[in-house]
């Protein structure tokens, strides 16, 4: 009997929920669902230091909101758990050491200091860059009388230096590369945590992972993933990477040119089948060409090998001439009840109803007044539109302005609340030396295309982040757009 296929898709919960994610989550989802496989959620936070648990819920839920299931995760458990990487520690150590004692790994002692140097004469020299194998030729017994002296050390894999390293990928074919061209990539940290590249092919053993279908951004490792296979003595799993979705201007999707969050589209009002819909065409044509399909006509008709490689565009125009078709043919109780879950949702409504009590007089007051709570594009006031630029600077000074708090403040916030939001901006005052009261002005317009409206930072709490970040860089355009 065949094995059961099982796929995976393996966020790190480093942010929010992201398009690319659920683009790959889609492919790996049909495959096990075409199959009659599994499709196993498995969270990677090896990196302690950027993975919150905020994070991982916002991803969760927006998988679920897309009604890509899966069969086994950190939430709901299964026989191949714990899901999470940060609970699997002894695991990877296990693994690491059953490569040191066949040599197809070694403890490296070298100090971040002459790792910085050797980076610099490299860089002067030309050359390439890696580690050098010093600590490789250290005598084992001797290098493990250090470790147990407790020597600061990682572990790295022990590429062999000759020869080459094929991999294949399903829809590239067998990538070859001289293995002396891979560096001995670290696999246990200082710490003792894992990087990606150890938990991952342990994971994906482990859990009997079939196919490992992810983004064409990672197959660089491929390499050091088919060696570490090898050096445990593992068979492979199918690879596949999907290609990158674009932007436009046909760069790597991001976010500066496009909105990336999951949490965008859903309150941006997109149907959570047009998305996956759309998603599907990035890299699949129906085999009648047709542009509009279901869900389970996908998972009926896909095939993984005839997936195409040229760099799929995301165009927004194009996702939301879809989401009207979907929209137009929904029926009317069932528009009724996605225009309640995404439009007027009662906790949404009960955010804003103190915001704006105190403002109208009369009920019919409330839908012209708070407007930009409900709309995508907020509209400026005419006799707004000139405070978008602050005073006593220029648009381009303002959209740097807008620019820099939204990467190096508001992006890294975390729980967006008023306190935070408010705490962010007034620390790109401090660190930009601007005036609060000159930010503070074309920030309101930005989001609310007033200059009259409730209290800004509670407004932007209820408003969302992706919302708040897509309509400050909406503004930088509209500033960009304006005089000098
Ligand atoms: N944690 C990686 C990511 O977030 C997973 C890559 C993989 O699928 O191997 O993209």
């Amino acid at each position: 009997m065949a094995t059961a296929v099982r796929t995976r898709i393996a966020p790190s919960p480093t942010g929010d929920p992201h398009v690319g994610t659920a683009y790959v989550a889609l492919f790996n989802y049909a495959l096990a669902r075409q199959t009659g496989g599994s499709f196993v959620l498995r969270i990677e936070d090896t990196d302690r230091q950027r993975s919150t648990s905020a994070s991982e819920q916002q991803i969760l839920a927006a998988l679920s909101w897309l009604g890509l299931e899966w069969n086994e995760g950190p939430d709901v458990g299964g026989a191949f758990g714990p899901y999470r990487q940060s609970e699997r520690t002894e695991i990877y150590r296990e693994h690491v050491e059953k490569l040191v004692a066949k040599s197809a790994a070694y403890p490296c002692f070298c100090t971040r200091e002459r790792l910085e140097e050797l980076r610099a004469e490299q860089k002067a020299a030309k050359g390439r860059f890696g580690y050098d194998r010093l600590c490789r030729s250290i005598d084992s017994e001797e290098a493990q009388r250090r470790v147990a002296a407790g020597e600061e050390h990682v572990i790295r894999l022990a590429m062999p230096t000759e020869g080459e390293t094929i991999a294949n990928d399903l829809l590239r074919g067998d990538i070859v590369i001289a293995n002396d061209q891979v560096d001995d990539q670290v696999l246990l940290k200082s710490d003792g945590h894992p990087t990606y590249h150890l938990a991952n092919v342990v994971d994906d053993h482990l859990m009997g992972i079939t196919h490992v279908i992810r983004a064409e951004e990672w197959i660089s490792s491929l390499p050091k993933h088919v060696r570490l296979y090898r050096a445990f003595g593992w068979d492979l799993p199918v690879f596949c990477h999907l290609p990158l979705l674009r932007n436009a201007d046909t760069s790597k999707i991001s976010k500066r040119k496009n909105p990336v969050s999951l949490d965008h589209y859903r309150q941006a009002g997109i149907l959570p089948e047009a998305l996956l819909n759309y998603l599907a065409l990035m890299g699949w044509t129906m085999p009648d060409e047709r542009d509009q399909f279901t869900l389970s006509e996908f998972v009926a008709e896909f095939r993984l090998e005839d997936i195409s490689l040229g760099g799929p565009v995301f165009d927004l125009d194009k996702l939301n001439w879809l989401n009207g078709k979907y929209l137009r043919d929904l029926q009317g109780e069932d528009l009724l009840a996605r225009l309640h879950e995404a439009v007027f949702a009662d906790a949404y409504l009960e955010a804003i109803i103190p915001l704006v009590q105190e403002r109208i007089d009369t009920l019919a007051d409330f839908v012209p007044y708070a407007e930009f709570f409900f709309v995508g594009n907020v509209r400026y006031e005419e006799t707004a539109l000139p405070k978008l630029v602050a005073k006593n600077h220029t648009p381009p000074q303002t959209a740097k302005a807008f620019r820099v708090l939204l990467e190096e403040h508001l992006d890294a916030i975390l729980e967006w609340s008023a306190a935070n939001i408010e705490a962010a901006m007034r620390a790109f005052c401090e660190a930009r030396e601007w005036n609060p009261k000159e930010l503070f002005m074309p920030i309101r317009v930005a989001i609310t295309g007033r200059t009259a409206t409730p209290p800004l930072f509670e407004t932007m709490e209820v408003l969302g982040k992706a919302r708040c970040r897509w309509r400050l860089r909406r503004a930088m355009e509209t500033l960009r757009g304006m005089k000098a």
